[in-house]
């Protein structure tokens, strides 16, 4: 260490350092930004203040991973259309992959290349990987959608997806964050290129987006998700719970293997994103719409909605959707995968779970006490959010008067959410202890349906 200060690296970072200005962040030209990431690969690109209103919600987690992030630079990727719009997953999949690795190079090159001008930059994943070893907890560090809107690559659309104004919703989105101080910020697009043409719900097989704009998370990550994180650990239970191979494949069909198989090997398959395939907002995108709606319905809609495939529902409202709406396709029911390390997780989980088709007409609160390995409580309220949509809130601790008060050991809640036990197993064992209407219990149970 003696030799330290006349080491020739450390040499030259004083030369280098000395003749820097004193200014406590870069500062980068917006202009040249933006032909940095064109050239590096991005469609289009919006750059944000880490103090914008919009990043509110993820700001303290942006910072906790990067506590030096000043900015954040939002990329778009664009999808080509037809083979997201095929019937055939394989070939929708197959862009979906390529676009994640286009935009995750880009991201890399544009990082790259900020790093050589001794910007510090990082590019958090366009999906995975993920923290997932806070699954089933919000596993993404960054929630890219935000970030666009803000950035004004486009606004979101009836089906939760981001729509640009040109490339419509056939697009991936990524973000780099950086320490510089961007010379002029993006602002917010001032229309939703969103048409409200519902075609995203006509097509979407396990009814995941009502018309009025609500969304079924569990419906979604059950069927669309199934060769993700839950879908896996609901079909590794499933393994490992067959006393032998023929058991196996009475639960599990040897095609299911093989799709598994696929996932793991090349990437996990999408079972649908029929919303994505056929939107048709966007500049570059509307003509077939406008020009021959029967034509483009014929198409593009008719032949995902008659597709005899098999769909994935954890929850009986959904299997009863189906068997409605498209009662050619084949419904097959399975456990969610999810389990939940502690009562504390599950009930924040409840949020992202909640299924306001199943509360229709439901104004209710619950408080939940847990007891045993985990001391918890909280208060659920479900009912009327200001756009008269229905929204569940949570709050810590037993608050106001209880409809239905759930009194449970934390253990036992646990093996009840995963499939392992029954309330009424519980019940009987005086682990579980209701007070109230006892039909709320049911209510609760459809409402969060994983
Ligand atoms: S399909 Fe229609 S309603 Fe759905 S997001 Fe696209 S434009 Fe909006």
């Amino acid at each position: 260490m003696a030799h330290l200060q006349n080491h020739p690296t450390v040499l030259r970072f004083k030369r280098e350092r000395a003749a820097q200005s004193n200014e406590e962040s870069p500062r980068l030209a917006d202009a040249t930004l933006r032909e940095l990431c064109l050239d590096s690969g991005a469609d289009d690109v919006g750059f944000v203040s880490i103090d914008r209103a919009e990043l509110d919600n993820q700001r303290a987690e942006i910072l906790e991973n990067f506590p030096w992030a000043r900015s954040l630079i939002s990329i778009v990727c664009r999808m080509n259309r037809e083979p997201i719009r095929s019937p055939a997953r394989s070939v929708a999949n197959l862009e979906f992959h390529h676009t994640v690795d286009h935009a995750e190079a880009a991201a890399h090159t544009i990082v790259a290349a900020l790093e050589a001008q001794g910007v510090r930059a990082a590019n958090p994943a366009s999906g995975f990987p993920m923290e997932v070893e806070r699954f089933p907890g919000k596993s993404w560090i960054i929630s890219h959608k935000p970030v666009a809107v803000a950035a004004g690559l486009g606004q979101m659309g009836i089906h939760r997806n981001v729509i640009h104004p040109r490339f419509g919703n056939f697009i991936l989105l990524g973000t780099i964050v950086t320490d510089a101080v961007i010379g002029e910020e993006s602002k917010p697009i001032d229309y939703n290129p969103c048409l409200e043409c519902k075609l995203c719900v006509a097509a979407c097989p396990v009814g995941a987006i009502s018309p009025s704009g609500d969304f079924d998370f569990g419906a979604c990550f059950t069927h669309n998700y199934r060769e993700f994180m839950g879908g896996f650990n609901d079909w590794v239970e499933t393994l490992v719970s067959s006393k032998d191979a023929p058991t196996y494949y009475e639960r599990t069909s040897a095609s299911e293997t093989a799709s598994m198989w696929q996932s793991l090997s090349f990437g996990a398959s999408y079972k649908a994103a029929y919303c994505i395939a056929v939107c048709p907002a966007g500049d570059d995108v509307i003509a077939p719409f406008l020009t021959n709606r029967a034509g483009f319905l014929k198409e593009v809609v008719k032949p995902l909605q008659d597709k005899v495939e098999t769909i994935y529902v954890s929850a009986e409202t959904t299997a009863a959707y189906v068997r409605r709406r498209f009662p050619h396709k084949r419904v097959k029911r399975v456990g969610s995968g999810i389990r939940f390390s502690s009562v504390e997780s599950f009930v924040k989980s409840l949020p992202r779970v909640f299924r306001p088709a199943a509360a229709e007409g439901v104004n209710a609160i619950y408080h939940l006490v847990f007891s045993g390995a985990e001391d918890y409580a909280a208060t659920i309220s479900i009912g009327d959010g200001p756009d008269s949509r229905k929204r569940v809130m949570i709050t810590e601790g037993c608050v106001g008067h209880a409809d239905l008060r759930i009194a449970a050991d934390s253990q036992t809640w646990l093996a009840i959410v995963a499939g392992d036990r029954t309330p009424a197993w519980a019940l009987i064992r005086r682990k579980l202890r209701l007070r109230g209407s006892l039909r709320l219990m049911k209510v609760f149970r459809a409402c969060f349906a994983a």
